[in-house]
């Protein structure tokens, strides 16, 4: 079988990770959650102090960007692979609401975007790929064979992401959280640096209204006429 590569992005908390891990799992693919990578950055400013609600210290922070290892190794009993901070696991530290606050500013940054650009085109040059993000089929893999573009209702978002929160132990107030979704829309698609946007030849779903089992069906016949085609 052919292996191409899957680029997946769209709004927060659309779940798209939860497509890319159970696509990635069906094909026998990587699976790479590049806003893990964005989050793990943030992360590190935050425990160096780089970053805090008062003040953000960019020219300090670039300077030692190079300080930052990531890396990804997978988890047997999870099925997928979890992202490493300076060898540290941070998959459970990353997905707070404070690193959900700080993370789109974080990604604004140019230098960091283009080193995390470079590592993902890196991990996804040589394998059958499932990527999800903000600038995958735009700026990471423009060459992607099959480019999606996922959107749901801010609400909508917002209630799933609190769910989540809130079933890991998370003391969190919805609105919130609906609140941080819009806020890091807005950032994430009007910055300067590969904003959030459908790629022209993205096909969009919206899942507002879809169930996780209707989204994956369609979702895999896409997958099959793009393997036909490449046959
Ligand atoms: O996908 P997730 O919601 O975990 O991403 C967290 C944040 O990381 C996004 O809101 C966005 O600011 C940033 N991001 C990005 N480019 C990507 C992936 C994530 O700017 N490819």
């Amino acid at each position: 079988m052919q292996n191409i590569i899957i680029a997946i992005d769209g709004y927060s908390s659309t779940g798209k990770s939860t497509i890319a891990k159970q696509l990635a799992k069906t094909l026998g693919y990587v699976y790479v959650d590049t806003g893990a990578m964005y989050r793990a950055v943030t992360l590190y400013a935050m425990q160096n102090n780089y970053i805090s609600q008062e003040n953000f210290n960019t020219s300090d922070f670039v300077m030692q960007l190079d300080n930052i290892n990531l890396s990804f190794k997978f988890n047997v009993s999870l099925g997928f692979a979890e992202i490493y901070l300076n060898g540290n696991n941070v998959e459970k530290e990353i997905r707070t609401m404070e690193v959900s606050s700080f993370v789109s500013t974080v990604s604004t940054i140019p230098e960091v975007r283009q080193q995390l650009v470079k590592l993902q085109r890196e991990i996804g040059k040589n394998s059958g790929v499932v990527m999800d993000g903000r600038d995958i089929g735009t700026v990471v893999f423009p060459e992607a064979e099959l480019k999606l573009f996922i959107t749901a209702s801010p609400e909508i978002r917002a209630e799933r992401r609190y769910k989540e929160l809130i079933s890991r132990g998370d003391n969190v107030v919805y609105d919130e959280v609906l609140k941080n979704v819009n806020e890091r829309d807005y950032i994430d698609s009007h910055r300067k640096n590969s904003p959030l946007k459908k790629a022209e030849d993205a096909i969009e779903i919206d899942n507002s209204n879809l169930s996780l089992d209707e989204q994956f069906a369609k979702i895999v016949y896409l997958v099959k006429m793009i393997l036909k085609d490449h046959e």
